[in-house]
């Protein structure tokens, strides 16, 4: 069994100011949606963006962004996306069950673009294998105006045994318009994460022995301040990591940085 987590954030507005960015987000029944205005003093332009993320499962989400839906490692089932919008992209992270489910991947890809590093695509059969765009580590491919760059992701010490060796799986950052989407994946405080630029949301993992403690997971966060963080991938052998701790010590050090402990893991 495990701890069972209440998500005591149901309903959450906030405003952030920074100099030439706005944002606006609402938590309402465990989706988030984040709206953002730009505005140029000599253009007094505005433009507004609607992202919204849908945590399914442990390391399973949906990120809407605007009309494209971002699938993130779908895992558990058809049923667990019914009523959900149809995938336009799917991202795999990695070959570990929790990442990658062969047959919710037949369930939900239908006509999206699929894409995972090559050692996902070596565990898929040939009707799916076929439709992987293998990104590796360091690349970055465009798609639908969305630029999706891999980040490593890898235990630290490093060791070419070790449960994620780096090279194998892929973080992802997600760009387009200004804005940056990152999911770090099954991984340590890596100096990639660490000197991660101008993330606006982040899902940081944090279960020993996967991938770090909530400890490291802060201090990784408080180095590479994005402006808004979701704790996820946070079960382990001893139930679920302490992410209020984790709220805590990261605003301890930077009360700006937004955390939102949504519920990853429904009965
Ligand atoms: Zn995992």
């Amino acid at each position: 069994m495990w701890p069972t987590y209440t998500d005591s954030t149901k309903s959450i507005s906030w405003i952030i100011g920074v100099p030439v960015v706005i944002l606006v987000g609402f938590l309402i029944f465990n989706s988030y949606s984040i709206s953002k205005k730009q505005s140029d003093a000599s253009m007094s332009t505005t433009e507004s963006l609607s992202i919204q993320v849908i945590p399914i499962m442990h390391a399973t989400a949906i990120v809407q962004w605007e009309n494209t839906a971002i699938y993130i490692d779908p895992t558990g089932g058809a049923e667990v996306f019914e009523g959900k919008p149809p995938a336009d992209i799917v991202l795999v992270t990695d070959i570990h069950g929790d990442h990658l489910s062969v047959e919710t991947l037949n369930a939900v890809v239908g006509e999206a673009e699929l894409i995972a590093p090559q050692a996902v695509k070596d565990q898929l059969p040939e009707n799916i294998a076929s439709r992987v765009r293998v990104l590796a580590n360091g690349e970055t491919m465009s798609l639908g105006g969305f630029d999706i760059l891999a980040m490593p992701m890898y235990n630290l010490p490093e060791s070419a045994d070790s449960r994620h060796a780096k090279g194998r799986g892929n973080g992802y950052i997600i760009a387009r318009d200004g804005f940056r989407v990152y999911i770090a994946g099954d991984t340590a405080g890596t100096p990639e994460m660490r000197a991660a630029k101008d993330i606006d949301i982040a899902f940081v993992p944090m279960n020993l022995p996967y991938t770090m403690g909530v400890e490291e997971a802060a201090d990784a966060v408080l180095d590479f301040k994005p402006r808004t963080v979701y704790p996820y991938h946070y079960r382990g052998p001893d139930g679920l990591a302490d992410v209020a701790k984790f709220k805590a010590l990261v605003n301890a050090g930077n009360p700006g940085i937004e955390v939102i402990l949504a519920n990853w893991y429904p009965q």
